[in-house]
């Protein structure tokens, strides 16, 4: 029997609900959306919504043609493309009262555009009805296909994020038919594309990876002019999923957060309940003032 390491105390969070966050569960509901704040169980969910006003929706169904090992969305066939989600997404983050909107999505490899053009339009409908909210995309690979990328990159997001989330050698591993090449690749486009639209990459630690290649990781985001990085701990999300190798500590995650400001970054989130999404607002005003 494999043994677990335990959960260090900094991990262990009480969940905070308040009315605010039962009204807009509710709303999601009744929208038919999905949230990976509820979906990945985050942890942070009632500082983003309650307080920062920030959430990440995610669009294209919730059924991904992929099935990745640290993730917990279902995989499966998905269903056909709704075309009313955008205005459905754009209609919630007015009601939600949001600053910053994530959008997110399952992978679509059914699809031939990846799910582009949905994603494309969610971008403007938000920004019809929200005109002051921030948008920041965090879309699949979508198959590596430049027209894929261009069509959504067209619709200007405030960032453009995709996460490369492990390193080299755990890829294969870690990530159901992603190719690390392939996300360092869809960055470096979209940065040719749009040089003034920040990119982002996230990594989430804990699935054994070593602390070099952690910094390679860095090094190749550099290289490909990534901006922003966030560096987070992986956490199991059922018994199921990949196992967690290594708990860093809080004061790990500060010295890589001074290494990958070192090296160029523009900024950084790094702890263990960092996500992807997890303070985005801030770095959204900071990088339009630059
Ligand atoms: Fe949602 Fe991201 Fe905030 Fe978590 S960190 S609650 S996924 S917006
Ligand atoms: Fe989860 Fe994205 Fe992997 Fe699909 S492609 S299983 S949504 S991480």
């Amino acid at each position: 029997k494999k043994e677990h390491i335990r959960k260090p105390e900094w991990l262990k969070i009480k969940l905070n609900t308040n009315e605010n966050y039962t009204d807009l569960k509710k709303l999601m509901r009744e929208k038919n959306l999905h949230t990976v704040c509820e979906e990945a169980r985050c942890p942070n969910i009632h500082e983003c919504w309650g307080e920062r006003r920030t959430a990440t929706f995610m669009i294209l169904g919730d059924t991904c043609t992929r099935a990745c090992r640290f993730c917990a969305v279902k995989t499966g066939l998905p269903t056909e493309l709704d075309l009313a989600e955008p205005e459905r997404v754009a209609d919630s983050v007015a009601l939600m009262n949001l600053k910053h909107v994530v959008v997110t999505a399952v992978a679509r490899d059914d699809q031939k555009d990846g799910g582009s053009g949905v994603f494309a339009e969610t971008i403007r409908a938000i920004r019809r009805k929200n005109p002051f909210a921030t948008v920041e995309v965090l879309p699949s690979d979508m198959g590596g296909e430049y027209e894929n990328i261009k069509r959504l990159m067209d619709a200007e997001p405030d960032i453009l994020n995709h996460n490369i989330e492990t390193v080299r050698r755990m890829t294969p591993r870690v990530r159901a038919r992603a190719k690390y090449d392939r996300s360092l690749e869809l960055l470096r486009r979209a940065k040719e594309m749009y040089p003034e639209i920040p990119t982002k990459s996230s990594i989430m630690l804990g699935v054994g990876e070593t602390w070099d290649e952690i910094l390679e990781t860095m090094d190749d985001l550099r290289a490909n002019q990534v901006d922003i990085m966030s560096i987070g701990q992986y956490l199991q999300p059922t018994k199921k999923h990949l196992d967690v190798q290594k708990y860093y500590t809080p004061k790990e995650f500060k010295q890589l957060f001074e290494i990958a400001m070192s090296k160029g970054f523009s900024h950084c989130q790094s702890g263990p309940l960092v996500r992807s999404s997890y303070h985005a607002d801030e770095q959204v005003n900071a990088a339009a003032k630059e």
